[in-house]
């Protein structure tokens, strides 16, 4: 009989008791989980999905949810070779093919057009229930994908016999285990991974409301001393807000009527879109920068917003989720094709090796441009407003920084193509 040792030196499994055995075992099935399960099943792997909640399955056709995302081209392009995005698509997609951005404490500008680089727009605002059932109803369509839920880890193993305990007793394992569950990710707290990173002391207001004016395919942005506010067009005329804000303004603004909510907000966009006359229901999120201190353990790699949570300001958190993911696929079915373990170290450094740097730039770049906006010292004021106009007037920067909004930028892998 073997009996294997995990992380710690206790004993787990042993191979007298009945297992399930699986090439990949993604915990977390959100968008970047499900990506994931999508790009190594369609590779032929043998996967297993555990998820605590099923995803939303159907709601009303005028309602837009609360959780939307900005998606990059290099996003779309991925969920185009997973054949999801036409699904997507079904259920509502919202191009934008302009951004304005503009700075409260001046008149620093800048404006973005998908027509001045020849693109048809700039990306989509797309609800995260859209993309996430999409790619559920792909992973169900797959004969090599099981998907377990309500299901949770009592007990994680890493090593070479990589292995989970279910709360409910059933024992799973795997040649590789990946951390898809999020930013207060159990797997990675279960092996030991620290973080680095501070909470922002801003909360995130989000809502859809509808404005008086048309939004033009515009995504706008107005940057405050208390932080960011942005409206993301929606396809019928709404927009989806996140407004950052400190936390005592946050539940201020949450406990006002509509009516009041509204008028607060008409004041703080400087009526960029006249009046608002409309607001849904509102929600709040803390904001906290984190980064793991590492993405992988032997027989364990983490992916999304379990390896890195980021400011929403420059709507970055699932675009970079989702190249984790696409670099995994790529990783590991290179492995094996060279007849390498999927789960060895040699195999995962790899992946960390391609992500870690890029995820760890736009989380400073994201966090520098946090700070620069609460600044209110004068001469930082006055730059950042000269920084504006000029990049607004050179085309070159604005090319790189519109392709870098993009995720154009960089080594892109395979499936981001
Ligand atoms: C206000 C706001 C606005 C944002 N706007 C944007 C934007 O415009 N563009 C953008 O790119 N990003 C944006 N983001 C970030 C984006 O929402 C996240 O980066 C993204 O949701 C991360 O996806 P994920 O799949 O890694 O994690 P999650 O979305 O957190 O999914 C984790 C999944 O794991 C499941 N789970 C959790 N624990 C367990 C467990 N123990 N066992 C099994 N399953 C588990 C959860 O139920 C969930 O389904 C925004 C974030 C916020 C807060």
């Amino acid at each position: 009989m073997v009996v294997c040792r995990d992380w710690a030196g206790g004993s787990l499994l042993t191979n007298s008791e009945h297992v399930d055995q699986y090439d990949l075992l993604i915990v977390g099935g959100g968008m970047v989980g499900a990506a994931l399960g999508c790009a190594v099943a369609g590779a032929g792997f043998e996967v297993c999905l555990l998820e605590v909640r099923e995803p939303q399955r159907s709601w009303p056709s005028d309602e837009v949810d609360l959780r939307v995302s900005a998606l990059t081209r290099a996003s779309q392009r991925m969920l185009e070779n997973l054949q999801v995005w036409p699904d997507m698509v079904k259920r509502r997609v919202s191009p934008y093919t302009d951004m304005q951005v503009w700075d409260a404490g001046g008149s620093g500008r800048i404006h973005f057009s998908a027509a001045e680089i020849g693109e048809p727009d700039l990306g989509h605002i797309v609800e995260n229930r859209v993309t996430q059932l999409a790619l559920w109803e792909r992973l169900e369509s797959l004969s090599n994908v099981t998907l377990r839920y309500p299901a949770q880890v009592s007990e994680l193993q890493t090593g070479d016999a990589p292995a989970v305990v279910l709360q409910d007793g059933g024992r799973l394992t795997s040649e590789l285990i990946v951390a898809a569950d999020g930013r207060d990710s159990q797997l990675r707290q279960m092996a030991n991974i620290g973080t680095r990173g501070w909470d922002y002391d801003q909360h995130a207001i989000v809502a859809t409301i509808r404005p008086t004016l048309s939004h033009r395919y515009t995504a706008w942005q107005r940057f405050m001393k208390t932080g960011p506010l942005a409206f993301l067009p929606i396809d019928d005329g709404r927009c989806s807000i996140v407004w950052s804000t400190s936390p005592q303004q946050a539940e201020a603004l949450t406990a006002l009527d509509d009516a009041a909510f509204c008028r607060a907000l008409t004041q703080a966009s400087e009526a960029i879109l006249g009046e608002i006359r409309e607001v849904g229901p509102r929600g709040v999120f803390p904001l906290r920068l984190g980064h793991a201190e590492t993405y992988i353990r032997p027989g364990l790699a983490l992916v999304g917003d379990a390896a890195h949570a980021i400011h929403p300001l420059a709507g970055q958190g699932v675009n970079l989720g989702f190249l984790d993911a696409a670099t995994l696929a790529e990783t590991v079915i290179d492995a094996r094709r060279a007849g390498r373990r999927i789960g060895s170290t040699a195999t995962l450094r790899r992946y960390e090796r391609a992500r870690k740097g890029p995820n760890m730039a736009m989380l400073g770049a994201m966090d520098a441009f946090k700070r620069l906006f609460s600044n209110e010292v004068l001469p930082l004021r006055l730059l950042r407003n000269l920084g504006l106009s000029l990049a607004d007037r050179s085309g070159f920067i604005k090319q790189q920084l519109v392709r870098r909004a993009m995720g154009l930028g960089g080594d892109l892998p395979r499936l981001a193509k």
